[in-house]
């Protein structure tokens, strides 16, 4: 079982994650919504979906293909749409991609 929120991996019998307070799902559902999971690591989240987008883009600009995982906050019960929008690249291609990450980040603070 796993946290789909913190993504820590638990002992079977146990059902909700202690730190997120949401309940965890299978393994295989979650590598089941990133394809080969332990080859991608998140190197932005947002719950701004046209942000996130705008991101992938230019990461896909530059060549590094990337993954947009949404997902409910059910931590927050009642807030209804706000999600935990994820933005996920190759882990070979991680460290370029957080370099253009952060030249937009930049970009946007000027
Ligand atoms: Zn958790």
């Amino acid at each position: 079982m796993i946290c789909p929120n913190c993504e820590y991996e638990f002992i079977e019998g146990i059902t909700e994650c202690p730190d997120c307070n949401i309940d965890l799902i299978s393994l295989d559902d979650f590598e089941g919504n990133v394809v080969h999971h332990k080859d991608w690591v998140v190197v932005f989240t947002t719950s701004d979906i046209i942000e996130a987008e705008m991101m992938k883009s230019n990461l896909e600009g530059a060549d590094i293909e990337a993954l947009i995982l949404s997902q409910k906050d059910r931590s927050l019960p009642g807030v209804g749409d706000l999600s935990i929008i994820k933005l996920l690249v190759k882990k070979i291609e991680s460290n370029d991609a957080i370099l253009i990450i952060n030249d937009i980040n930049q970009t946007n603070r000027e």
